[in-house]
């Protein structure tokens, strides 16, 4: 079994290429092990089907350089954050080990997004309980981050990733899932604007980048305050 540095869990196919997948291919470039946890198989997906939307999603992986990506098969549109789930959860991340975990936005349109968000938060701390499913090893990830793509509407991002190097390969990824992407002008927290999907990404991802001063950025909230080192280091321009 892959351990891994950083692991991204989403509800649906896609929620990862929309959201993070900037900033696993960073990872990735720049050594770290990388993986994906999809809860669902996307059943409920209005355009294509579960098995084009399984092919879709390895392709994707392998754009993104992710050394693994799993999918718990969990109900699409019907995610619940129950003792069972969290578990299958809890044992997910006791095997893969990762130091950083990200999760969906804690606020968002569709149900599985923010339960999915509690659910991971949860399983990432009973997994931390050497007592609790004593089988596998107890393993605590060690700092949480959700992404904020396209639902900074709730709250500013604590950080944003510098993704400008790996933009275009991004889409790339995000472009695999064409079934349900080509002429689609919404997906997931993508709120219509009458752009193409692909447009209305780069733009949001530009809006982004310009939190931080650079081209193409991901935003994302930590509930923890963030540490400083070095004070005379600050980046990110006030003027
Ligand atoms: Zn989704």
């Amino acid at each position: 079994m892959t351990t891994v540095d950083l692991l991204a869990i989403a509800a649906h196919r896609d929620d990862v290429e929309l959201t993070c997948s900037g900033t696993l291919i960073k990872a990735a470039k720049q050594g770290y092990k990388t993986a994906i946890i999809d809860f669902t198989q996307g059943e409920m997906g209005s355009r294509g089907s579960a098995a084009i939307r399984a092919a879709e999603a390895s392709k994707a992986a392998e754009i993104m350089g992710v050394q693994a990506r799993e999918n718990l098969n969990l109900p699409d549109a019907g995610i619940v954050n129950d003792l069972a789930t969290r578990e299958l959860v809890a044992r997910a991340i006791r095997r893969f080990k990762p130091r950083i975990v990200i999760a969906p936005a804690r606020e968002g349109r569709h149900p599985d997004h923010h339960t999915t968000a509690q659910l991971v938060r949860d399983a990432c701390f009973v997994a931390g309980l050497a007592k609790y499913a004593a089988d596998l090893p107890k393993h605590r990830p060690k700092k949480l981050i959700h992404c904020l793509s396209f639902r900074e509407d709730f709250g500013k991002p604590t950080f944003v990733v510098d993704i400008t190097e790996e933009f275009e390969t991004k889409m790339k990824a995000i472009r695999c899932y064409d079934s349900q992407f080509s002429g689609a002008i919404q997906a997931g927290e993508v709120l219509p604007n009458g752009e193409p999907l692909y447009d209305i990404v780069r733009h949001q991802s530009a809006h982004y980048g310009s939190l931080i001063r650079c081209q193409y950025g991901e935003p994302f909230h930590t509930l923890e305050t963030m540490r400083v080192d070095d004070i005379v280091a600050l980046e990110v321009s006030s003027f």
